[in-house]
């Protein structure tokens, strides 16, 4: 029987099998094959005896938080309070598209800022939808809960961004406490959290802000060229083009940046990211 792991106390596996969850063991077949299974993964239980038959192949695994076959990632971007950064939103969207997980951003605080600082974000924002990318506001709450079915999403964000205050008002039963689990729970005091898997509007959702690991030098330049997923559909001169120092006349990107088809921000930022796993 086919299930997914969604969560794990000491040895004790528990693992959702349409709707129904098993307390199931391991064996030690998975030492010998040096896989551990973590939560998220998706396997074949024994349900007479309880026990774990095998972890089938992952989409795709994250260390932090430690958690395997992630669909989507909530981007959780406040316009102010913390300020809308470009920057931070481009690192996540190119972490994701690393990861083969798709990025669906969700913006809080449009009623705090300006008009003329609404219009300006307006017009950034907008770009994401023209390469693909689904935006949300935060109001919008019934096509958010829409994004979860039959998948496992991971939400991430700035602090103070409003995660928290999100996910309260899609699930008041939730009562979430992102980032204040570690004050809760005592201060100064080691704190575990284990990961677990919550269902969510016919889909799960991976229960902590982690998602921190926003280190990008553990990266290859071509997977960064990659993710910035507008680059790819223009067919520079040179196959292996960086879309750095080579010359504009043989780089359609850098063309694409000048006369503002791709904007400046997610280039610029491209360009840090590259010269960010040099320094390393
Ligand atoms: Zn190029």
């Amino acid at each position: 029987m086919k299930g997914q792991i969604v969560k794990i106390l000491s040895n004790l596996y528990f693992v959702n099998c349409d709707g129904e969850v098993y307390e199931c063991h391991s064996r030690g077949i998975f030492r010998n094959k040096k896989i551990t299974p973590v939560v998220g993964d998706y396997c074949i239980i024994n349900k007479e005896d309880k026990y774990i038959l095998d972890i089938l192949p992952r989409k795709n695994f994250l260390i932090r938080p430690l958690v395997a076959n992630v669909d989507q990632g909530l981007i959780v971007t406040s316009l102010k309070t913390p300020d809308f950064s470009t920057n931070l939103l481009d690192k996540l969207i190119a972490i994701m598209e690393i990861n083969k997980i798709t990025p669906v951003i969700c913006i809080t605080k449009e009623d705090i800022v300006t008009d003329e600082i609404k219009k300006e974000i307006k017009s950034i924002i907008e770009y994401y939808k023209e390469i693909g990318y689904s935006v949300f506001y935060n109001y919008e709450i019934e096509k958010i809960k829409s994004i979860f079915k039959d998948k496992t999403t991971v939400f991430t964000g700035q602090t103070g961004a409003g995660k928290s205050s999100l996910f309260n008002k899609l699930d008041p039963s939730l009562n979430f406490t992102v980032g204040e689990v570690s004050n809760a729970l005592g201060r100064g005091k080691h704190t575990t959290r284990y990961v677990e898997l919550i269902s969510l509007f016919g889909g799960k959702l991976v229960d902590t802000p982690g998602f921190s690991s926003i280190d990008l030098s553990i990266y290859s330049e071509e997977d960064i060229k990659n993710s910035f997923i507008e680059f790819l559909k223009y067919k520079c001169k040179y196959s292996d083009c960086m879309h750095t120092n080579e010359d504009i006349s043989c780089c359609e990107v850098k063309k694409a940046v000048s006369n503002n088809e791709i904007i400046k921000s997610r280039y610029d930022d491209y360009i840090k990211f590259l010269e960010s796993i040099h320094h390393k």
